[in-house]
């Protein structure tokens, strides 16, 4: 028997649990070891009966007078004596009436369950029961509690995995040997076999950690790899001229906030080298990213390079393109913007790319399609991606074909990250984060609310929209099945457009109707034709609408707090107050989580309650990949994560070859396709 054994090998494994193991994808005694615990139980303390207290016990004990009986159809019940040579205690069992027969006397049990009071009696209820060994599974110790699914009981996949619980002595170690030494971690091989049966509670804390540790070592070395591998390429160097950035801000109608300063004056440093940049400017809605993306545009254009700004919709591209104008023409560099979307006639697409050739124009900004366009892009110097999470190593190595060398990149990102999350799943990205908004800026008020309070809050809201706002609608769901609870954009729509806002226009918005008509109703929305625009989350990464300063988001419960404050942020860029108003699906108390969005306005505080409390799925959907498969590391844990990374740019700077360690190298490989912004 080795680790690739094939599982209907075992004891114990029919045709039935074969099968059924298939199914999940466990085939061979490797595969049964892979499948970790999900949690424990813990039953390893053994009590005299005199001494037991309620709750999760284990005693050693012999078992007399096992009966059972039919108390009325249905339920059988089995009573029986525990006894140690300290007292007796009763044990129960619901409807397993082979208890009895299986129950030898004068055989020593360790007997595990639910010790307590039931229906005035103290007893220990559906307990295991198994003969005293020096290995129990099921009692006296912490018992790994498995996955349950089609069928499989944990009890089942425990009493498998004891099986080939031997084999883990082959598994071979991951690590480099100094790794291990100075980290303390545990051999992978006696990290596996205590996490599947603890000796105790602190030995299991350290298995944890070692797995722990292993995968944040693998994925951070992932992004690191990726990082030094790009830090080889070549990209066009830009000088900082300081009299230039002086004089744009200069004449900017604002101050910038130091954040601001800071993250330029980076974004500057990268530049003047020939290694190309790749830095990610995080910043809450509204912290000003779009200055400090045209001081890195103008730096590149004075070099005579040229710039692209790729947005993820052709609205966004327009008013990117419109702001970018304003601010460049103060320095004379307006004109050398252009728009390049899908929808611009022929001639006039030939128009631009005319003037790009001749050098008249050197800012393009566009869709994701932009980079299809044929273009001469011999001087691309710079790459500004907003809001994008498709711009990886794949997509830059296919523009480097294309250019000739590697351009610089700088991503914008309103999605706030928690550095700690950030660092571990971008680490091939530097970091700049604006953590202060301008100064000034109404907060938008933000209310939490019960459904009994619909019908005065629709009074509410139609009088702000007399006075000429306008309303955004968010809902979870596109369509339901169900549609009295209002969750889908379609049901409300419906029933704000037939009646509570018949005498308003009301438009519906989703990503399922076609990219065209999404942005008609978006352009009309922005035009002032609709008063309400009834949408999913499709417009979280949005436009900008500065008229519509009303926010009502359904079904609070269904989304993170991270997400509902980005919604929240599609609102509060006019001089008039803002408001969000959050609906609660019924009058209960809301959860503390919610709470935290009527008092708190900054993103990454509440990116960091979500990633504590809900894990880092909460803040960023696409985390879920299936690579990644974190099963043991906690994405908050700061210092492992510190740690991790650390070891990895040792690894690294210690010249170690990868190839050395097979399945590191294997699991390095496989991440480093992933862990990019994708
Ligand atoms: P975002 O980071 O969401 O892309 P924008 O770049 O669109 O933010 O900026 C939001 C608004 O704030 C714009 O109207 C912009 O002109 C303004 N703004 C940017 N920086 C400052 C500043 N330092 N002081 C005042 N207003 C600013
Ligand atoms: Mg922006």
């Amino acid at each position: 028997m080795d680790l690739s054994t094939s599982i209907s090998e075992l004891k114990g494994v029919g045709v039935e649990t074969a099968k059924m193991l298939d199914s999940l994808g466990i085939r061979t005694s490797a595969d049964l070891i892979n499948n970790f615990p999900r949690r424990y139980d813990d039953y390893s303390q053994v009590l005299p009966i005199a001494k037991l207290k309620p709750g999760q016990v284990t005693i050693e004990a012999k078992i007399s007078q096992a009966k059972g009986r039919y108390v009325r159809r249905g339920l059988h019940i089995t009573e029986a004596i525990a006894t140690d040579s300290s007292a007796s205690v009763r044990l129960v069992w619901f409807n397993q009436p082979y208890r009895a027969a299986a129950i030898k006397a004068d055989q020593a049990y360790f007997i595990a369950g639910d010790y307590g009071l039931h229906r005035g009696r103290f007893t220990i209820n559906n307990p295991s029961v198994e003969q005293v060994s020096n290995f129990p599974i099921n009692t006296a110790r912490i018992i790994p509690i498995y996955h349950e699914a089609k069928g499989l009981k944990s009890f089942t996949t425990r009493k498998l995995i004891r099986e080939v619980l031997s084999q883990t002595k082959q598994l071979p170690e991951h690590l480099p040997g100094w790794l291990l030494v100075e980290h303390k971690l545990m051999p992978f091989h006696k990290a596996v076999l205590e996490v599947h049966f603890p000796s105790s509670s602190p030995v299991l804390d350290k298995a944890r950690r070692r797995l722990a540790f292993e995968e944040i070592f693998e994925l951070t070395l992932a992004a690191l790899l990726n990082k030094y591998e790009l830090y080889k390429e070549k990209s066009l160097a830009i000088p900082f001229k300081e009299s230039l950035a002086k004089s744009f801000v200069a004449k900017l109608p604002f101050k910038l906030t130091d954040a601001q300063r800071k993250a330029t004056w980076r974004i500057y440093q990268d530049m003047v080298k020939t290694q190309p940049m790749n830095r990610l400017l995080e910043g809450d809605v509204g912290s000003g990213k779009t200055v400090v993306a045209a001081m890195a545009a103008l730096m590149a254009m004075e070099e005579q390079f040229q710039v692209a700004l790729m947005a993820p919709t052709e609205i966004l591209a327009r008013q990117h393109a419109e702001t970018l104008y304003n601010l460049l023409a103060s320095v004379g560099y307006g004109h050398h913007v252009a728009l390049l979307i899908g929808s611009l006639k022929p001639k006039a697409k030939d128009q631009v790319q005319a003037k790009i050739r001749a050098g008249e124009v050197k800012f393009m900004i566009g869709t994701h399609a932009l980079i299809a366009e044929k273009l001469d892009m011999h001087k691309l110097g710079l790459i500004i991606v907003d809001e994008q999470h498709r711009f990886g190593v794949e997509q830059r190595k296919k523009l480097q074909a294309k250019a000739g060398h590697m351009p610089h990149v700088l991503h914008l990102s309103a999605t706030p990250i928690p550095r700690s999350l950030a660092l571990t799943l971008y680490g091939e990205l530097d970091i700049s984060i604006l953590d202060e908004l301008p100064p000034g800026r109404l907060v938008v008020k933000t209310k939490l609310c019960s459904p009994n309070s619909r019908a005065g809050l629709y009074e509410r809201l139609d009088k702000l929209l007399e006075s000429g706002r306008q309303m955004f609608v968010v809902c979870p769901l596109i369509k339901e099945a169900d549609f009295k609870k209002g969750l889908s954009a379609e049901a409300v729509f419906e029933k704000l457009s037939n009646h509570d806002f018949k005498h308003r226009s009301v438009a519906l918005l989703h990503g399922r109707m076609k990219a065209a008509d999404k942005e008609k109703v978006m352009q009309d929305f922005i035009k002032k034709k609709y008063d309400i625009l009834v949408s999913t989350t499709v417009i979280e990464v949005g436009v900008d609408v500065p008229n519509a300063t009303i926010m009502l988001i359904e079904g609070a419960e269904r989304f993170g707090l991270a997400q509902l404050h980005q919604l929240r942020g599609r609102v509060g860029r006019s001089a008039h107050q803002s408001y969000c108003f959050i609906m609660l699906s019924d009058s209960r108390a809301p959860s503390q989580r919610l709470r935290a969005l009527e008092t708190l306005t900054d993103g990454f505080k509440l990116a960091e309650i979500d990633l504590r409390q809900r894990g880092p799925g909460a803040i960023y959907g696409t985390l879920q990949h299936g690579a990644l498969d974190l099963r043991v590391a906690n994405l908050s844990d700061t210092k492992l994560i510190a740690a991790a990374r650390n070891a990895a740019q040792k690894f690294i700077e210690a010249g170690e070859d990868i190839k050395k360690y097979k399945h590191l190298a294997y699991r390095v490989k496989q991440l480093r396709a992933i862990t990019n912004l994708n």
